[in-house]
């Protein structure tokens, strides 16, 4: 191809050859792939000529999941740009940050985002609602418009997508358009596995037009390249929602025929838990796929009885690798349900102790990735980019082991950690078995301060609707399943929703405030 490989302007260009066939479908508005081409590369040129962008300069993109989003990222990539996706959820100052943290030269917001950071002093496009300008900042969308002329690399850096902020403040994340190249292709060639290791017609698949429900926001790496950019990559159709509501997932699966739908382990929970589940024909849904946040061994089981004969898939993935790095799909993943499968044909994986020696199969230390999908490094930030990324090895901060057959296992977070009395509690591993209670909806475990084993476990539950069930009940059906000392001593029933960040993770540090005050 005329530009050089796996730069995002390349496969921009690619997608062209797509035509007609419908790219992005928003309620009633429908965009092909040959109109986002138009769309994006206007955009990029009014960026370059009207805001002066040029070459490595940040521009902002505030939005709810609209189609803008995407045309905008793509505009912004192809005028050689970092693309600088901020959390829709984000208050003020949180936005003020971004901004100032990236030191963002150009924002594209929606009116809701662009009022939030009316303060910035920034250029701002405003795609729709309050203060619009979109139609005039474009101006005539021309058929035969062209990219702005800009060399770009895949060594040159792409995008800054700041980390869910569960264990702190959000980091950005710098990812090279070497990145963004590999990250849809090693997910494609993990699919045509997942097919091929099914015994299914792989020709047949691939001919398969891929439409995917986007359950998750673009601003995370999930929503961004699992999704938005595998589907760019194979030519598929894309479905977007305002906000997550199962309700409306049902009703779009059935009216635009989706095949796939992927999101974080609650989307998938709660539609296979509607009450009108069987009131819609979702015949189309071929697979069911989810990652982000630890999966509820329960999803699996209700997956293979609510849509037997599909592909259920677990992903594994950091804003670090790009998203999607190590993947459990099909037949795997029937067979190791508690494992996240194999890592991606790109990626290496380690399982390292403390001081960063390599542990051998089954001891658990904390998991290693080494790829091409790995990012650059953290954006101004390089005392945390030399303690995470080390000789060419990201240490992501979750603890692991590998079996025999190296397959993956997480056992928790390095920090979502109980530490009772010296012995390690993996959080992750007591909400497992709280889970299977036929009663529990929702769990999260929490450490207790306590004086004389340092910490207690303690677990914040919401029982089913109409469920009933007491502390000493759980306790006594978890005694059965987990060691002694890794039971709660201390429960909380609550009857609202966990707190989830919009990656589908608890929001401990909330849970820990509501509950202990801490
Ligand atoms: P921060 O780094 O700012 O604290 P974060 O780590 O939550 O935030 P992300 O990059 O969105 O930000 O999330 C990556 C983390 O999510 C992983 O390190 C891991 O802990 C968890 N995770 C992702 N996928 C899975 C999965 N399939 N199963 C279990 N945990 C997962
Ligand atoms: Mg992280």
């Amino acid at each position: 191809w005329k530009h050089a490989p796996a730069s995002f302007r390349a496969l921009l260009e690619i997608t062209r050859f797509h035509g007609d066939k419908v790219f992005v479908v928003y309620e009633d508005e429908r965009i092909t792939y040959e109109e986002h081409f138009r769309l994006a590369a206007t955009l990029a040129n009014r960026l370059v000529d009207d805001y002066g962008v040029r070459k490595g300069d940040r521009v902002a993109v505030a939005m709810r999941n609209y189609p803008e989003w995407i045309v905008s990222f793509s505009a912004v990539l192809a005028a050689g740009a970092v693309a600088v996706p901020l959390n829709a959820w984000w208050t003020e100052q949180e936005l003020d940050y971004g901004l100032s943290d990236s030191g963002a030269k150009v924002v594209i917001a929606d009116g809701e985002r662009a009022a939030r950071m009316a303060g910035s002093g920034l250029p701002m496009i405003v795609t729709r609602g309050e203060g619009a300008n979109w139609a005039e900042v474009l101006g005539e969308v021309r058929a035969d418009v062209t990219l702005p002329q800009v060399e770009v690399g895949p060594d040159d850096p792409a995008t800054i997508f700041y980390t869910s902020g569960t264990t702190g403040r959000s980091k950005g994340a710098l990812g090279s358009h070497r990145n963004l190249g590999q990250a849809p292709m090693t997910v494609a060639y993990a699919m045509m596995r997942t097919v091929a290791m099914a015994g299914r017609d792989v020709a047949a698949a691939a001919e398969k037009r891929r439409i995917t429900l986007l359950t998750v926001p673009l601003f995370h790496v999930t929503g961004c390249f699992a999704v938005l950019m595998t589907t760019m990559f194979s030519g598929g159709g894309l479905v977007l929602m305002y906000k997550w509501d199962p309700k409306r997932a049902l009703e779009l699966i059935e009216r635009e025929k989706v095949t796939v739908m992927s999101g974080v382990p609650t989307n998938a929970w709660q539609l296979l838990s509607h009450p009108d589940l069987d009131k819609h024909d979702i015949s189309s849904l071929g697979s069911v796929s989810y990652g982000g946040a630890p999966a509820p061994p329960k999803l699996l089981e209700r997956i293979t009885e609510s849509l037997p004969n599909r592909t259920p898939a677990n992903g594994y993935g950091m804003t670090e690798t790009t998203a999607l790095a190590i993947y459990n799909s099909g037949g795997d993943y029937l067979a190791k349900p508690d494992s996240i499968g194999l890592p991606l044909a790109v990626v290496d994986v380690k399982v390292c102790d403390p001081l960063g020696a390599e542990l051998p199969p089954g001891e658990v230390g904390e998991l290693c990735m080494r790829g091409p999908i790995v990012i650059m490094g953290y954006w101004n930030r390089p005392q945390a980019t030399a303690e995470t990324f080390v000789d060419g090895w990201l240490h992501t901060g979750d603890l692991a082991r590998i079996d025999e057959d190296g397959y993956v296992y997480i056992v928790d977070r390095a920090k979502d950690m109980v530490i009772r009395g010296g012995e390690n509690v993996y959080c992750a591993e007591v909400e497992a078995a709280l889970f299977e209670h036929p009663a529990v909806d929702d769990a999260a475990v929490i450490g207790i301060p306590d004086d004389e084993l340092g910490e207690q476990v303690g677990a914040v539950v919401r029982l089913q609707q109409g469920a009933g069930a007491t502390g000493e009940e759980l306790q006594e059906f978890l005694r059965g399943r987990i060691a002694a000392f890794k039971v709660p001593v201390r429960f909380w029933f609550r009857e609202a929703e966990l707190p989830r960040n919009p990656g589908g993770k608890v929001l401990k540090t909330h849970l820990r405030k509501e509950t202990l005050g801490l």
